[in-house]
């Protein structure tokens, strides 16, 4: 068992129990011993890998994006080019690169990263160093400067926790963990049932809500309503709300029990974007979307860019288009339907790349 698993056992001798969502937080974000505060989790050497790792093509296109979005918001300037969860600041590196077409959009913005763990600020500001650009780092999104913005997030949403509650003998409880008579951690439910979830539902049916999640976008979404901007989120999720445990934890790329190794692997729940979607209306934005991941990048231009490159390197363009296609793939080991698109933005930007409505592709 780790090292903060032990510490977990040690506080649930005495018969205690946590929610699921106190131990996703503690795996992911302990400052000592959390998944994310202690080291590079990315790459084949690492335990998982995100889109801006597998190909320049993605942060590229996600540049080219944000330097649309900008001439539609009337070109603003300065604008507040913010990432959230920038892992080894692959994303915006190949986005600020793409960006350097549009000079006028490289001179008018500073980047704001929003990153917690220490390991990957240190990572991200060493791939930046050359970027030509102006960037800060901060450790919340409160901390972004204000102005009108264009927030990038790729598997961001989905490291936030989540609670889960479920169904025993015709009532809700939230999900908890607590010591077996092994003394091992095993999932079990509050003794108190939640009198304001009533939904109907099968015995042992899973929900989950991310309170964390949705006090983010409240925030993000009022943000964007009153000084303008747009953002864009990628993610493992679902495009409507729906029962299931979705917890899932990975380590050297291989799916192990969530409750195995706390802290040393990674543990994500799929984004819930119709919820999300609602926090982000409520608080006076416009949603787009979501979109499967592979028809928004086919719409950004993806199929071009990789030919493109391909012509230019040939001795690499087996390569290129094995990342194109796990990008925009729609099957089962394929990120292009297992992962969505969603753009949160003021009601005064049009809607942006990748989600205006194609009058030649049939409804
Ligand atoms: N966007 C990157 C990394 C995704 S992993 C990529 O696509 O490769 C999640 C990232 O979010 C990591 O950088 C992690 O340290 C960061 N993170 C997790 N929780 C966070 C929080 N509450 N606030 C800010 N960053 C967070």
């Amino acid at each position: 068992m780790s090292a903060l698993g032990d510490q977990i056992k040690l506080t649930l001798a005495k018969g205690g129990t946590i929610t699921v969502e106190r131990f996703m937080e503690l795996a992911l974000a302990d400052p000592q011993y959390g998944y994310y505060m202690t080291r590079d989790p990315f790459g084949t050497e690492g335990d998982f890998t995100t889109a801006p790792e597998i190909s320049q093509m993605f942060g590229e296109l996600l540049g080219l994006w944000a330097a649309e979005v900008w001439t539609s918001m009337g070109r603003p300037n300065p604008v507040r080019v913010i990432e959230l969860g920038p892992g080894r600041g692959t994303l915006m590196s190949d986005a600020l690169r793409a960006a350097r077409v549009v000079p006028e959009f490289r001179a008018a913005l500073d980047v704001t990263l929003i990153e917690t763990s220490p390991p990957l600020a240190q990572i991200q500001y060493d791939a930046l160093l050359t970027a030509g650009a102006p960037i800060a780092w901060r450790g919340s999104f409160a901390e972004a400067p204000d102005g009108p913005a264009i927030i990038l997030a790729n598997e961001f949403l989905d490291a936030l926790p989540v609670k889960q509650f479920e169904r025993r003998g015709g009532q809700w409880r939230e999900r908890v963990v607590r010591l077996n008579g092994a003394g091992e951690l095993v999932f079990g439910v509050a003794d108190k049932p939640e009198p304001f979830l009533n939904a109907e539902a099968d015995e042992g049916s899973v929900i989950e809500v991310s309170a964390a999640a949705h006090r983010f976008m409240f925030e993000l979404a009022a943000r964007l309503a009153k000084q303008g901007g747009a953002a864009l989120f990628l993610d493992y999720g679902h495009a409507v709300t729906g029962f299931g445990d979705t917890l899932q934890a990975l380590r050297a790329h291989i799916s192990v029990g969530p409750l195995t190794e706390p802290g040393e692997c990674d543990l994500t729940a799929h984004v819930d974007f119709a919820a999300m979607a609602r926090s982000a209306r409520a608080a006076g934005a416009a949603v787009h979307g979501p979109i499967d991941q592979g028809d928004f990048l086919r719409a950004l231009g993806v199929d071009v860019r990789a030919r493109a490159l391909g012509e230019r390197s040939p001795e690499r363009a087996g390569e290129i288009e094995a990342a194109r296609r796990r990008l925009v793939g729609k099957g089962d080991n394929e990120m292009g339907a297992l992962f969505k698109a969603m753009a949160v933005a003021n009601r005064a930007v049009p809607a942006p790349p990748g989600f205006q409505p194609n009058p030649a592709k049939p409804a």
